[in-house]
């Protein structure tokens, strides 16, 4: 036996590398990362995938080990040269992501020390790190102290609790779920219907409520159908507001809808998945007002505080709806003292129980850098916006969408001749292929619509003058000038 042991010993010893092989792969992680970065402002948008990507990984995974060099290569050609590349500053698809360094930093020092974050008592000081974020942006919302939160690993994670929350707030079990009532827009994000179905809450009636010119749902007309529901005998229940809207960046009317539910006792949630950050800077906490007054709120990280992918965060006004909803010995931890329980665990807020040490990544950038500094971000994108707004309704080849609440602008190149979807459609593929800048597109109310989405933090003023003349200089050639 004693032999045996000593052999798989030694059979495994490559599962603990000593102190000058750690060094030596942290270096060649380093370079890699470096040429990474350095290589970012030449990158293409967006790569297709190919037989050279495929090749790269054909391998699979093997018994005997293999040197980090190589690893790396196949990381290089397999992984990072397909596919759209969020990390550039010349990147305006969907939602861009960033990727901060220091979030990057922060997830190599949460995985080496590998603290367990899922309850107070093996973590504290991680638990503890992890709550001043949520009591930072609970803050930085408007939130009372009662406000209890969750870092999950994204928006749609983030509106599946917020959705099981309000289910158990208002106690709906499968008898009522026929007559309960949610309310939402055409611009609702489609992770929501998802969460409904996943939260068993498939049989619930939905509502599309009317939108303005702006893309913003109507209190006038969500109103009107909470009338007819109520004089029907239906009980509405849930009301999804979007502040942001993916598609438009549109803000929905919060205080307006906060009216509504109150008077109507309905439970509010803002999906600000994409736009919530934006209550950092002024102009944003401005177009985000009544944001607070929600039962719940929705934001990712990973989008506007510019955090690797993985980071999303849940916001519930009270508390105890959270602790409600997740933690099974809910009922008599209610009544308990909290004062005496100095730390919440995360596991008592989500239905996670062992995950990673999240927090630390974006704790990690908020210092370094210092809050103040994704502040002016932020700002700065949202003035981006309306520089790209301003130029391109100067511009007699491009019609514009209404002025960006935030930091989306919709717009469209005109074509006189008609024919205006398939020359839009070739814009955006002459566009992906010239690789210059990436920016996707959308369909609102039935017609092809190209958006510009500015929110990476590498995005700054000469990368949205690089839109502006690739699209005017490939905007004349797909009309043939
Ligand atoms: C991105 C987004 C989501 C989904 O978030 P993930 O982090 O991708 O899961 C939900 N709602 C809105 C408004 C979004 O922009």
């Amino acid at each position: 036996m004693q032999e045996r042991l000593e052999a798989l010993r030694q059979m495994s010893a490559r599962l603990e590398p000593e102190a000058g092989l750690r060094k030596e792969w942290l270096g060649l992680a380093a370079d890699y990362a470096e040429r990474f970065l350095e290589s970012l402002s030449g990158r293409h948008g967006y790569v297709p995938d190919d037989r050279a990507a495929e090749t790269a990984l054909a391998d699979g995974l093997r018994e005997e080990a293999t040197d980090l060099p190589e690893l790396l290569e196949i990381i290089e050609h397999g992984v990072d040269r397909v596919g759209v590349n969020e990390s550039t500053g010349h990147f305006f698809g969907f939602i861009p992501g960033s990727g901060l360094y220091h979030g990057a930093l922060g997830d190599y020092l949460a995985a080496v020390s590998n603290r367990y974050v899922g309850v107070a008592y093996a973590g504290p000081g991680a638990v503890r790190l992890e709550r001043q974020l949520i009591t930072w942006m609970a803050r930085e919302i408007g939130y009372p102290d009662a406000a209890e939160g969750d870092l999950t690993s994204g928006g749609s994670l983030g509106n599946l609790g917020a959705i099981v929350t309000a289910r158990e707030a208002y106690g709906l079990r499968s008898r009522s779920l026929r007559d309960a009532v949610v309310y939402l827009s055409a611009q609702t994000h489609h992770s929501i219907a998802k969460a409904l179905r996943i939260a068993g809450l498939g049989d619930v009636r939905v509502r599309e409520v009317a939108v303005d010119e702006r893309h913003r749902m109507s209190a006038h007309a969500l109103e009107a159908e909470l009338g007819r529901d109520r004089d029907a005998g239906l009980r509405p229940w849930l009301i999804v507001a979007s502040a942001g809207a993916t598609d438009t960046g549109a803000i929905d009317p919060l205080a307006g809808l906060a009216d509504l539910a109150q008077r109507e006792n309905l439970w509010l949630h803002v999906d600000a998945a994409y736009g919530g950050a934006f209550v950092l800077c002024e102009p944003g906490r401005r177009r985000l007002a009544g944001i607070e007054r929600a039962h719940s709120i929705v934001i990712d990280p990973h989008k506007g505080l510019f955090a690797p992918f993985g980071t999303g965060l849940l916001l519930v006004r009270d508390g105890r709806a959270l602790r409600r909803a997740y933690a099974y010995e809910a009922d008599y931890m209610q009544d308990a003292d909290r004062a005496g329980l100095e730390l919440v665990s995360p596991s008592e807020t989500s239905p996670e129980l062992t995950r990673p040490f999240r927090g630390l990544r974006l704790w990690l950038a908020l210092r370094l850098a210092g809050v103040g500094a994704f502040r002016a971000a932020l700002e700065e994108k949202l003035l981006l916006a309306r520089y790209f707004h301003e130029a391109l309704a100067a511009s007699p080849l491009f019609e514009v969408g209404a002025e960006p609440d935030l930091s989306i602008v919709t717009f469209w190149l005109r074509t006189p001749l008609g024919d205006e979807e398939s020359l839009n459609e070739a814009l955006v593929e002459a566009v992906q292929r010239d690789g210059r800048i990436y920016l996707s597109s959308t369909r609102l109310n039935g017609r092809f619509t190209l958006r510009l989405a500015i929110l990476n933090a590498r995005t700054h003023v000469e990368h949205v003058e690089r839109a502006i003349t690739t699209l005017s200089e490939l905007g004349r050639k797909v009309l043939g000038r």
